[in-house]
């Protein structure tokens, strides 16, 4: 017998499901074309900034003490190459041109993945 709190636990699983799915699919498609090309026109061939939203602005939140709760940006995301200094722009792996480590874009990939989910 499956008791409400169950059922409450089973759709929130889905709509996490869902949701990965969904977020794997997108970097799925914006991907697939650079996937397609031989490993040196690969290295050369990046998604544009203007094709995965990036902005100069990390993804957060803020608290109720109006700080910024947890942050998505550049210098959190285990595609980003830092520059030399830490303040300084740097790049990433799958998007073109110089990439600041305050930015953020949809392929964000937090370099340190809960599996709580
Ligand atoms: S993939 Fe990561 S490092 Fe690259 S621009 Fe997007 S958020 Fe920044």
């Amino acid at each position: 017998m499956v008791s409400e709190s169950d059922q409450e636990k089973g759709v929130s699983f889905s709509r996490r499901t869902l949701l990965k799915v969904g977020a794997t699919a997108v970097t799925g498609l914006v991907l697939a074309p650079v996937l397609l090309l031989s490993p040196s026109a690969r290295a050369a061939a990046k998604a544009s900034k203007a094709s995965v939203g990036y902005q100069d602005k990390p993804l957060g939140a803020r608290n109720d003490y109006g700080k910024l709760g947890h942050v998505q940006d550049c210098s959190n995301c285990a595609s980003f190459i830092p520059g030399p200094l830490a303040k300084k722009n740097g790049t990433c792996k799958v998007v073109a041109g110089s990439i600041s480590p305050r930015g953020w874009c949809v392929l964000y990939t937090p370099v340190a993945v809960s599996r709580k989910g």
